[in-house]
């Protein structure tokens, strides 16, 4: 599964303790406004493509998230390109902040902490990108690429620094001699362990890896999943992972959050996988992922994020519609504890609001 020639046994996805986790999000909206940032030939080039200026509405990037991380698990965010999967990642670390609904931290909204419990939570919620390439100064060592969080945080004398430095680029899979490196200098396995090294300065609690692997051969692809594996059961992390890569994520996580237009159509729990009454695009996903199944292969394009369909996002491409889900965006409702889903198709005795 995945091409990479992994069983699940060969993984060590049992999760820990799945209590609640300090992290969660409720009703989380964030529309990003082109025409505000993007350069003139930016949004020519738009207006041109989509027939109307860009910005005129937003770009709506992620739409009525709720969602609550539980201590211990790996959480796969999983959907297509432009589904809001890595804007969703960013707004869990505080890099960018809601419209609308909160982004909680131990009950409190990341947003207004105040600058000592802002310091607290970027050391406790740490994010590894696609391109570690595009995220490390190349005017840095690997030493000082790792060492800087510490000295932002005022952690450790020279030497304690030092030799913490030496034991993560360790930890990670690198040799000591790698300190005095530069990023160019390294193979892209190699920056991606850096930029580990770099998130697991802080002792963080939460990691989050945004399409860790996607950039990477596939021999080396193994290495990091195996290292993100290892370091979540050493480190007791929690691990969210995102990734449009569902037979991979299907085999590491404990549960699954699945994106499509901005909104969370499904969460489920790996148990659940192929008995739960998965959502119309899960079950698409699934199909195409396995290349069979033609009644479920997905056709026509993804919603445009700037002037979605009023109902459900995935309406246009949906073989189940019916009249109400052009009109009515569907709530998502709790199934049993392992499963939700946002589909008027789907109902359950105990018709929950979100989870
Ligand atoms: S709400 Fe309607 S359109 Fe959306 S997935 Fe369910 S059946 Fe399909």
């Amino acid at each position: 599964m995945g091409g990479l020639g992994w069983k699940s046994d060969d993984l060590m996805t049992s999760p820990t303790s799945l209590t609640a986790s300090p992290l969660s999000l409720e009703q989380v909206n964030l529309t990003f406004h082109p025409r505000r940032s993007l350069s003139l030939e930016l949004s020519t080039w738009l207006k041109r493509l989509s027939g109307r200026p860009a910005g005129s509405h937003g770009i709506q990037a992620v739409r009525g998230v709720n969602l609550a991380l539980k201590t211990g698990e790996i959480l796969a965010i999983v959907g297509e390109s432009g589904s809001g999967k890595t804007t969703l990642g960013r707004l869990m670390t505080g890099l960018y902040h809601p419209d609308s609904g909160r982004v909680l931290w131990a009950g409190r909204e990341v947003a207004g902490l105040n600058n000592k419990s802002r310091k607290n939570f970027r050391r406790r919620v740490q994010i590894i990108f696609q391109d570690p390439g595009s995220s490390l100064n190349p005017r840095f060592t690997a030493k000082a690429v790792v060492e800087e969080a510490l000295i932002i945080h005022n952690l450790g004398s020279n030497t304690e620094r030092h030799q913490r430095v030496a034991a993560l680029l360790k930890e990670v899979g690198l040799p000591t001699e790698a300190a005095g490196r530069f990023s160019h200098e390294f193979s892209g396995g190699q920056r991606q362990r850096l930029s580990l090294a770099r998130a697991l300065a802080l002792d963080p609690e939460i990691l989050i890896a945004d399409e860790p692997v996607s950039a990477l051969d596939v021999s080396i692809q193994a290495q990091i999943i195996n290292l993100l594996l290892n370091l979540r059961t050493r480190r007791a992390l929690t691990l969210v992972f995102i990734s449009h890569d569902l037979p991979l994520v299907r085999i590491i996580a404990d549960r699954l959050a699945i994106m499509y237009g901005g909104r969370l159509m499904e969460v489920v729990d790996k148990s659940l996988l192929g008995k739960a009454p998965h959502h119309p695009y899960v079950l698409s996903l699934w199909a195409s992922a396995s290349g069979g199944g033609n009644n479920f292969i997905l056709k026509g394009e993804p919603p445009d994020p700037a002037s979605p369909p009023p109902g459900c996002p995935f309406a246009p491409r949906c073989r189940e519609a019916i009249d109400i889900c052009h009109v009515e965006i569907p709530l998502m409702t709790n199934f049993n504890p392992g499963f939700a889903c946002a589909c008027h198709r789907r109902r359950s005795p105990t018709e929950a609001s979100n989870r």
